[in-house]
């Protein structure tokens, strides 16, 4: 006979730990299936940024209009880190969480003014920004180069441990009643009457509702019930230093390279940035080390004095992508019951908002955010609906 539940959460990263914990605590009966270890993917795995401005990368290759179709997300994220701020208490854990502010940097004139056109649009959209020149950033970052001439401050962004924050979180749900079973991949999922029936690796399941929360892997789960989620993996990775005495204090990144440098308490300097690793043809994820030569050249280049500490370790993971950059949030349209829990990109600082906003749709609440822009059938609108008709050359006559 098939295990009954009322929610069943697909996936053990920081989306699912978090929902199933914010579920059980007020007494749901939550199931949670993850096909590997909890916190095996890129919830263990990540440089543990905690974003609240508009990522820079995708601003200069895609464009303003972007900018503001991303801005619904940057309530998302200030939502998210207010969240992150009570966890350590919550959790009785201490997650080496610090929000000093990140810090953007320019070494020219013209970096300085895409800066500026994205401020802007920060500014629009309600979050706290400002714009730094030479003086003003060395005021703050004393550490950063003499080559950077200005940039962006952004207090409300940090820093948070992934090694400890999900299997914190698993505990947690552990402790308020929910199941984890780990390792138990979803192997197959229908619908029938009364809600789902989930086959596992550990066994049968039934649920009257299930939840998404299978990060990069998301697509394959809504593809075993019919639904397309254009969902993208993409392998990067990131690097340690040895522990060094304290220096860095904001998070920091550069106006037109790939880079997020930050120190962790223990004194290492984590520097990452979106660099590929590679798939090797046996299927195995491995740290490219063009990439590792380049990133790390780039964050000397920012940081000069980082560059006599060791590297201690460059490793390799699976980054959950969407094109729009937009997370996709909600109850599946034409599939009652099934919600997606996918924060694309910055889903570590976007988990907390993400299990939020889910558990609340499942607990018949407000979410309190307007989740239009998220919703998965925004992918649905092919942009020929809304093309004007083709003009006929009749109509041209
Ligand atoms: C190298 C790297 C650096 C990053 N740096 C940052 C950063 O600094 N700041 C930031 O905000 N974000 C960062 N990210 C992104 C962030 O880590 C992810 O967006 C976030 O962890 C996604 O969490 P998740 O719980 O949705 O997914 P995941 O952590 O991927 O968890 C999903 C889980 O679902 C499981 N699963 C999949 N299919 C099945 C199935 N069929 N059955 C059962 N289980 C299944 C997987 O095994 C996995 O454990 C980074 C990502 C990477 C890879």
């Amino acid at each position: 006979m098939a295990n009954a539940t009322d929610v069943l959460v697909v996936g053990g990263g920081i989306v699912g730990c978090a929902l199933a914990w914010m579920l059980a605590r007020e007494g749901v009966a939550v199931t949670l299936i993850e096909r590997r270890a909890i916190a095996s993917g890129a919830s263990g795995a990540n440089a543990g940024s905690l974003h609240a401005q508009i990522p820079h990368e995708p601003f200069l290759g895609k464009g303003e209009d972007w900018a503001r179709n991303y801005a619904p997300t940057l309530g998302l994220l200030a939502a998210s880190i207010t969240l992150w701020r009570g966890w350590p208490e919550e959790l009785a854990t201490d997650l080496d969480l610090s929000t000093p502010g990140g810090l953007l940097v320019a070494e020219t004139e013209s970096q300085l003014a895409d800066i500026a056109r994205k401020a802007a649009i920060e500014c629009e959209a309600g979050v706290a920004v400002e714009l730094l020149d030479a003086a003003g950033i060395r005021r703050i970052a004393p550490y950063v180069s003499s080559r950077v001439i200005g940039g962006l401050f952004c207090p409300a962004e940090g820093k948070a441990n992934p090694l400890v924050t999900t299997p914190a979180l698993a505990r947690a749900a552990t402790a308020a009643g929910a199941r984890l079973l780990a390792p138990a991949g979803l192997r197959h999922l229908a619908r029938v009457a009364g809600g789902f029936r989930a086959a596992t690796e550990a066994g049968d399941i039934t649920a009257a509702r299930v939840v998404n929360a299978a990060g990069a892997e998301a697509a394959r789960v809504s593809a075993m019930l019919g639904l397309e989620l254009p969902i993208e993996a993409h392998p990067i990775q990131v690097n340690v230093t040895e522990p060094a005495a304290p220096l860095i204090r904001h998070l920091v990144y550069h106006a037109v390279e790939r880079l997020s440098l930050k120190q962790a308490r223990n004194g290492g300097v984590l520097i990452g940035g979106g660099w590929p690793s590679r798939i090797r043809a046996d299927g195995r994820l491995v740290p490219d080390p063009r990439s590792m030569a380049e990133n790390i050249a780039v964050a000397i280049a920012a940081v000069p004095a980082i560059a006599d500490l060791r590297l201690l370790r460059t490793w390799p993971a699976i980054v959950n992508g969407t094109d729009d950059w937009l997370p996709i949030l909600g109850e599946a349209a034409g599939v009652p019951g099934f919600f997606h829990a996918i924060f694309p990109w910055m889903g570590f600082t976007g988990a907390p908002v993400t299990a939020r906003i889910t558990a609340d749709l499942l607990l018949g609440r407000a979410p309190g955010h307007d989740l239009a822009p998220f919703r998965a059938d925004r992918f649905a609108r092919s942009p020929r609906e809304h093309d004007p008709p083709l003009r006929t050359a009749a109509q041209d006559a």
